[in-house]
């Protein structure tokens, strides 16, 4: 089983069926018991003590961010009740922000998402990528009129009486891999590569986004063939992690290449990449190299790969972490 990955296990009831009731969102608006999230340039708040942790706003500061938002969206329920929404107050600058508690501040997810405890983690990725698509979708790609929040802010639709063009929340699928071969010793050796435009050290497994028109399991291929000269066999998929940067959908597999197959690097953007054993990749820090941090899907399939007996085999969802 793929260990623990960041951004999944909200606890929040999305109540789906309430997007459509307007009445209810207005009186939920109106409650002070509403947990209201501010982001602000993509940016959330977070008390960074200890730990990281999510602030949410209730009452008259929760009024005021719901006053002051560009837009609104309906995140769902808590398991004790209150409606949760999410606000984006990127409008503002930054000195008329709202005053947050206990030294908490507006800090990039990016930086501190593997530390945020799960449910908070994939509350402020719901709400990141959900906040994003809104302001990228201010108009109509069919007819060029101005669209508006609908359902919640889970839909927007054209203005345009001629067109009624409805738009729907996007989610880019990307797919990660990593492919792994019987060494030359008999051992299992993984592929680790990096890109020019990456960290200094960093290598990770291979990855690219699917493409329309092709299937998940075809792109790993594709992207394998594309980016390393390999043909690979035996694609599974491992599990998932939604990815709010700003909207992706990271599929994570693995995939095999016969024995003694070597890498032919084909495109420009990968600077090298090479096989690792086992025993090298756990002492890769003495190479001068680095894996992707604790809390990604590309750490956990190298770590399940370090972890398992080599034979590929997975349940198919991860757990929240
Ligand atoms: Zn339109």
């Amino acid at each position: 089983m793929i260990g623990a990955v960041c951004y999944t296990g909200c606890r929040l009831d999305r109540a789906a069926h309430r997007r459509t009731d307007a009445a209810w969102l207005a009186d939920r608006l109106a409650n002070p018991s509403t947990r209201v999230v501010p982001l602000w340039r993509g940016r959330a708040p977070i008390a960074d003590g200890r730990s990281a942790a999510v602030v949410s706003l209730t009452g008259e500061r929760a009024a005021a961010v719901l006053a002051a938002a560009e837009d609104v969206v309906f995140l769902g329920q808590s398991d004790d009740g209150p409606a949760c929404f999410a606000a984006d107050v990127s409008g503002l600058a930054g000195e008329r922000l709202p005053a947050l508690e206990n030294g908490a501040r507006f800090l990039d997810l990016r930086r501190v998402g593997a530390r945020l405890a799960s449910t908070d983690g994939a509350l402020l990725a719901y709400a990141r990528a959900l906040l994003h698509w809104h302001r990228r979708h201010r108009f109509c790609g069919r007819c060029g009129a101005a669209t508006a929040s609908r359902d919640g802010g889970h839909m927007r639709a054209c203005g345009s009486a001629g067109c009624g063009e409805k738009l729907f929340p996007r989610i880019d699928p990307v797919v990660l891999m990593l492919v792994t071969r019987r060494g030359d010793g008999g051992a299992d050796e993984c592929l680790l590569a990096r890109q020019r435009d990456w960290p200094r050290g960093l290598v990770s497994g291979l990855a690219g986004f699917v493409e329309p028109g092709e299937a998940a399991e075809e792109a790993v291929v594709r992207e394998v063939r594309e980016e390393a000269g390999l043909t690979v066999t035996g694609v599974r998929y491992v599990g998932s992690q939604p990815w709010p940067f700003p909207h992706s959908l990271m599929l994570g597999f693995r995939a095999e290449v016969d024995p003694g197959a070597a890498i032919r690097c084909t495109e420009d953007e990968l600077e090298d990449a090479g096989w690792f054993s086992r025993e090298a990749v756990a002492a890769i820090e003495t190479r001068g190299l680095k894996l992707p941090f604790r809390g990604t899907i590309a750490r956990a399939l190298i770590d399940d790969w370090l972890a398992g007996p080599g034979d590929g085999r997975h349940a198919p969802v991860p757990p929240p972490c």
